[in-house]
């Protein structure tokens, strides 16, 4: 791993002229952003999230009230917002309707055309679209299975995985630098 993907500036003292007030208005436009402004701050998302219960830095109540603030710049360059596993868990149990998850997806894939992907997702795209894998099997473990008697692993099918993720122009969220952090 070579990037601490929980590292996050959210502890710094924030400056007036980090929030931008227009921010919540692109949100609410953007599919699964409609009811962030509904939020009135109960926490049951923070205080059902499996993540946040493992984690002393993500709290999805957080990502939402500082979406409402305005903090883009804070929230796309955040660590923590790609600590969020997609259960929606949150989403079902807000009773205001926040698609919480949803919003969360928003926040990440503007923070992708940001340029602000951690580098361990990065290498974790790159390698689907090398191997197939997530991850590198190493050697050891492919010899340790033949050993054993298991079957060999399915073989990864990148040219596919490729052909489908052409259409979205993947390869230029995982090539694209930090802007923000330049
Ligand atoms: S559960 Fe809904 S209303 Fe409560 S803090 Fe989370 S998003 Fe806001
Ligand atoms: S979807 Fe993300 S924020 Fe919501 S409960 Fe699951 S891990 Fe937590």
């Amino acid at each position: 791993m070579t990037e601490n993907v929980a590292a996050s500036s959210n502890k710094e003292p924030i400056r007036a002229s980090e929030f931008d007030p227009k921010f919540k208005y692109e949100l609410i436009k953007m599919h699964g952003g409609e009811g962030l402004l509904k939020c009135y701050q109960c926490g049951t998302c923070t205080s059902d999230c499996p993540v946040a219960r493992f984690s002393d830095d993500y709290r999805p109540r957080t990502i939402i009230r500082m979406a409402q603030l305005g903090l883009k710049d804070r929230i796309l360059k955040s660590g923590t917002l790609w600590l969020c596993a997609a259960c929606f868990t949150c989403t079902d149990r807000c009773p205001q309707d926040v698609e919480v998850a949803s919003v969360i997806r928003v926040l990440r894939n503007l923070a992708a055309e940001n340029g602000c992907v951690p580098q361990v997702f990065k290498d974790q795209a790159c390698s689907i679209l090398e191997s197939g894998y997530a991850y590198k099997i190493p050697d050891l473990r492919i010899k340790k299975r033949e050993s054993m008697g298991l079957p060999p692993l399915p073989k990864g099918n990148p040219e596919a995985i490729r052909k489908s993720l052409k259409g979205v122009n993947f390869m230029r969220y995982i090539e694209k630098k930090s802007e923000r952090n330049e």
